[in-house]
């Protein structure tokens, strides 16, 4: 950013998580471009008392509202705002002073506080993709009427985002969306059968949080980003190509209508397309690790099996029947995975609960958020009662 230009003022919501975590290095390699004014989280509350006492905001909630008084207390030597609640989740982001809302929670809870932060006129750097996933039109709507950016996070919404730059109003032919493949790439539908908890946690090429590492495991993660990247460059589901590319080193990549094919490459560090997303449209220097290709042994790819992994199908199914049905995807998704966590159900078990979600619950066309909301509601317990 120029030096002229005023420090943009982040909010981090989920910010003792994997992106929120990440996002603070970026603001400490450039204490001279960012303000952090609102750290928040859910539970780990110790990881956020020391997030506030470093970085010294002006407020923190936390939405588990039985830690709240631990919170408070810790911090009264501070002048720093405490809240608990959910809701005072859905409220800081409104804050005057913020510029940018980073929006690092997880699951549908990340929907509500990011219409809030899109009505208070703030631009959006999108880390939680389940938001677009369940209302991608709504929240499009609402960035329109409101004149805010949506900022992708997500590496592959970043590499396209960074592949348009340049490209004005140029025809988009097709998408490419780069996928690792995950732990189980390899493994036959057999082996998907006995996988265990253990096994999916271990993603081959990124450090993520729990539910996104079972997602890419089970694929479902490339599923979302399908819906994702269709609300977020405004591209039919045909014209999304997902490729599985398992050194994880082309982001993603856009086909032109003369053929040409721009793609971005990086490590596998989300510090970049965070630090991109905030420092938009500028390009910051980093310390982060450098590619080189005189090292690099091959890039491969092969086209993702839709048979030992019928999530992707399902999502593109899903994005194609639109109305309430990515919404219930989701719902579904979030239930399967917590169980699959929790030894309740098997890894294959997944696609099959979310599949008959799909058929069961009642289709919307044009759903408004609390027809969003209840569909959301009743997805989960109808799955639920299915467990
Ligand atoms: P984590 O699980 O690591 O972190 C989630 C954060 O959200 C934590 O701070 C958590 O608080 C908070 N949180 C969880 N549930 C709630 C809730 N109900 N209300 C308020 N806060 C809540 O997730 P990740 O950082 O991995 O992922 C965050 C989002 O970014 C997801 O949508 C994911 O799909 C997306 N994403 C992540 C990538 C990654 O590399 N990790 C890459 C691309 C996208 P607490 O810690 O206190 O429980
Ligand atoms: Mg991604």
């Amino acid at each position: 950013m120029a030096e002229t230009d005023k420090k943009r003022v982040i909010a981090i919501l989920g910010s003792t998580g994997s992106i929120g975590v990440q996002t603070l290095q970026v603001v400490e390699e450039h204490p001279e471009c960012f303000e952090v004014y609102a750290l928040t989280a859910n539970e780990r509350v110790e990881e956020l008392i020391a997030q506030a006492r470093k970085f010294q905001p002006e407020a923190v909630v936390i939405a588990n509202e039985a830690k709240y008084e631990q919170l408070k207390e810790a911090l009264q030597d501070l002048p720093i705002k405490v809240y608990g609640g959910y809701e005072a989740i859905c409220q800081i982001v409104q804050s005057q002073p913020i510029d940018i809302v980073v929006t690092a929670l997880v699951g549908f809870a990340g929907l509500r506080p990011t219409i809030e932060a899109i009505k208070a006129g703030k631009a959006i750097a999108l880390a939680n993709k389940e938001t677009m996933v369940v209302a991608g039109e709504l929240v499009n709507k609402l960035a329109h009427q409101y004149k805010t950016p949506i900022l992708p996070v997500d590496s592959e919404h970043s590499a396209i985002f960074q592949c348009l730059a340049g490209e004005a109003d140029n025809h988009i032919e097709k998408l490419i969306l780069t996928a690792s493949g995950g732990p189980f790439r390899t493994f036959s539908k057999k082996e998907l059968e006995t996988v265990t908890k253990e096994q999916a946690l271990k993603h081959p090429n990124w450090s993520m949080g729990a539910k996104i590492t079972i997602d890419s495991a089970s694929m479902m993660n490339k599923g979302l980003e399908v819906i994702e990247a269709k609300w977020l460059f405004g591209v039919c589901p045909d014209d999304i190509e997902v490729v599985v590319h398992p050194q994880s080193i082309i982001h993603s990549m856009v086909q032109f209508a003369d053929g040409a094919v721009k793609a971005q490459l990086g490590t596998p560090d989300m510090r970049l397309p965070i630090m991109y997303a905030l420092s938009y449209p500028v390009r910051l220097p980093s310390t982060f690790g450098r590619l080189d290709f005189t090292t690099m042994k091959e890039l491969t790819f092969e086209a993702p099996d839709l048979e030992r992994f019928p999530n992707l199908q399902l999502a593109y199914h899903a994005l194609k029947m639109g109305g309430n049905m990515p919404c219930v995807l989701n719902a579904a998704n979030e239930v399967c995975v917590s169980a699959f966590l929790h030894d309740k159900i098997k890894f294959t078990e997944m696609s099959r609960l979310i599949e008959r979600a799909l058929q069961s619950v009642d289709y919307q066309l044009n759903p408004t958020l609390d027809q969003l909301i209840a569909t959301d509601c009743i997805t989960r317990r109808t799955v639920e009662g299915w467990i």
